[in-house]
């Protein structure tokens, strides 16, 4: 009944036009999971690595052919009539057969595709939403949106550094009203930029991407349309950041403004301070390199106990980095990308070891996104108690803000947001 009958792989597009892999798995009783996989553009070099056809004259070698003959040859036959429940088995054998550690055979965009497909082929299956069979009764928490409205970086065409600047509704009484606050926070900030003639596009993400220069002017630019709305910064929503630092880190020094000489660690870590005081900063994702470990040991030391301090390229999503991290007391929150490590299973674990070293967990989106919604399902299932999915525009981002305002509907009065949980744990 609950077994594999059919594997179908395709290729197509993602939120910014290039190719991306798509897998359906259908079980004997005709039950159908689909999954399709996002992309990043500021990968960290610790990430698992993707499957691209390479080939010049077809889509600049972005293509995923090849990713579907791995499917079609390799995959397919593996696991055909395997039973669906048994996603650790199915995982396990993914990863055995790829045998690298950065799944490279494979690749990460094949192994994530068709590890989700099962899943939610299994949650078909049993006539359940994927957060419940996933999560089971106790999924019951929805999880505070790290919304970013203003993009730079790699993700946007402008002069601003720093790679997102995102607004968090902690003081909503629900999901649904905490995207209520970013809409309303997203058109004043429209409103605002349009005014002082500033264009009004947005970038990957879904935020606006003024040509400014400094991170705190960006910060300025949300306080003021933060105002504008009539809510209290700081009380009712705060401030985050993704510096995504790795991407402006060269010979030991940060290149964290445009018309600033680049600086060391510890320097940069002055700058934040600044900003912590300044700002109602929450969090900050990324604030120096991947592979920085003593600069990030000085950034937890100094701002640990008053700002989440996530690792993103920095941990990766990899058990055995976080637990380096943690046995340093290094950072004190880890985003979870699924495609950073391959299977749903690795991604679980490293979830649940979060958990135990007592870090914050954040569910996240890619830069290049596709309909697919399933990072919302798993943050309700794993109550990451925080996901960060992009802005309040393009429906690659608003897909997963929609599918957590479902989910909080299926509740009922069983539904609990986050906030309080956050507040708790950072006054403990
Ligand atoms: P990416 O970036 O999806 O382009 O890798 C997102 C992030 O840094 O959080
Ligand atoms: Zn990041």
């Amino acid at each position: 009944m609950g077994d594999i009958a059919d594997i179908r792989a395709r290729e197509i597009y993602d939120s910014r036009g290039f190719p991306t892999l798509e897998v359906d798995v259908i079980l004997a009783d005709g039950s159908l999971g689909r999954a399709a996989v996002p992309s990043g553009s500021s990968r960290g070099i610790h990430e698992a690595v993707e499957k691209r056809d390479g080939q010049a004259n077809r889509l600049s070698g972005q293509g995923v052919l090849c990713a579907v003959e791995i499917i079609n040859q390799i995959i397919r036959p593996a696991f055909l009539g395997w039973p669906s429940d048994d996603q650790i088995g199915i995982d396990s054998q993914l990863i055995e057969m790829d045998g690298t550690p950065a799944k490279e055979r494979l690749g990460a965009n094949t192994i994530l595709a068709f590890s989700l497909a099962v899943a939610k082929a299994q949650a078909a299956f049993q006539n359940l939403p994927l957060y419940r069979s996933l999560g089971g009764d106790e999924a019951t928490v929805l999880p505070v949106p790290l919304m970013n409205i203003l993009n730079g970086g790699k993700h946007a065409d402008n002069h601003l550094i720093c790679q997102e600047v995102m607004i968090v509704p902690l003081g909503a009484p629900s999901f649904r009203e905490s995207v209520r606050m970013g809409a309303e926070v997203f058109h004043a900030l429209k409103h605002l930029l349009h005014q002082a003639g500033f264009g009004t596009s947005v970038g990957d993400e879904g935020g606006f991407s003024p040509d400014i220069y400094e991170t705190d002017q960006a910060l300025n630019w949300v306080m003021t349309a933060i105002e504008a709305t009539g809510f209290r910064a700081g009380k009712e929503i705060a401030l985050a950041l993704d510096m995504a630092a790795s991407e402006f880190y060269r010979g030991g020094r940060y290149a964290f403004s445009p018309r600033r000489k680049p600086v060391l660690a510890e320097q940069l870590i002055d700058y934040y301070e600044r900003l912590a005081h300044n700002y109602p900063l929450f969090s900050l994702e990324d604030g120096l390199a991947e592979d920085d470990w003593a600069g990030w040991k000085e950034l937890t030391n100094r701002l640990g106990n008053r700002l989440q301090l996530v690792g993103d390229d920095l941990f990766v999503t990899d058990c055995h980095r976080l637990r380096w991290g943690a046995d340093r007391h290094i950072a004190n929150a880890i985003l979870i990308k699924p495609k950073q490590i391959g299977t749903l299973t690795e991604t679980a674990n490293v979830v649940r070891l979060a958990e135990q070293v007592g870090y914050r967990t954040i569910l996240s989106h890619r830069s290049g996104e596709t309909e697919d919604t399933t990072i919302a399902d798993l943050s309700v299932a794993w109550r990451a108690t925080q996901i960060k999915a992009g802005s309040l525009s393009r429906t690659d981002r608003l897909a997963k803000y929609n599918q957590l305002i479902r989910i909080e509907e299926d509740l009922g009065d069983r539904a609990s947001f986050a906030s309080k949980l956050l507040h708790q744990r950072k006054s403990t």
